[in-house]
């Protein structure tokens, strides 16, 4: 091959990577412990979380991702980084299984996230028509709990969970190696 001795040529791998969402007729691959998705992919009808087969459902969720580094521009704007948000981000929709036991797992964890944020919300409303020596207590428990529900509530009930979005590739993490094992390796 003439390329090969082409010192101006770009590297292989480089080139492969370029390549690889016109060349290969794969839409799914294991980079180490994440699974890259072509954009636009249809995965097999197994649990993104298991591997056990999802029978026939469906999730679902447009996913968006920015270089962590832009979050820097928060320290200097809040409304810089609402645009730079809007501007710099990758967006994917991805479709993925979800077995019957893990939309369970979803379920209740958003259930117990709302019911930890109201108790919450119910301390700081209760505490005005509390003793004095008990409105601080009531207060400060619900000032905690109000965010630890709504925080644990969304990471738990997180399926699909983006580690680096480009323009043809999205890139998840938080997947079972059972279902890993069955996609060709991304570096081979
Ligand atoms: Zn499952």
């Amino acid at each position: 091959m003439i390329d090969d001795d082409n010192p101006y040529a770009a590297p292989k791998a480089d080139v492969l990577v370029k390549d690889r969402h016109l060349d290969s007729s794969s839409d799914a691959w294991r980079d180490g412990k994440m699974l890259v998705v072509r954009k636009g992919a249809e995965l097999p009808d197994r649990c993104l979380k298991c591997a056990a087969p999802a029978r026939g459902y469906r999730f679902s969720r447009s996913l968006s991702w920015h270089k962590p580094v832009w979050a820097l521009t928060f320290l200097i704007s809040p409304i810089l980084y609402a645009l730079v948000y809007v501007f710099v981000r990758w967006r994917a929709r991805v479709t993925v299984g979800l077995c019957p036991r893990h939309r369970r797992n979803r379920a209740r964890a958003i259930a117990l996230g709302w019911l930890v944020a109201l108790t919450g919300l119910g301390s700081i409303m209760a505490a005005e028509t509390l003793f004095d020596s008990l409105r601080p207590i009531a207060l400060n428990a619900g000032i905690v709990l109000l965010p630890v529900g709504m925080i644990c509530g969304v990471v738990g009930s997180q399926v699909l969970v983006p580690r680096r979005i480009d323009k043809h590739f999205v890139w998840l993490s938080r997947v079972s190696p059972d279902y890993l094992a069955a996609f060709p390796d991304w570096n081979a």
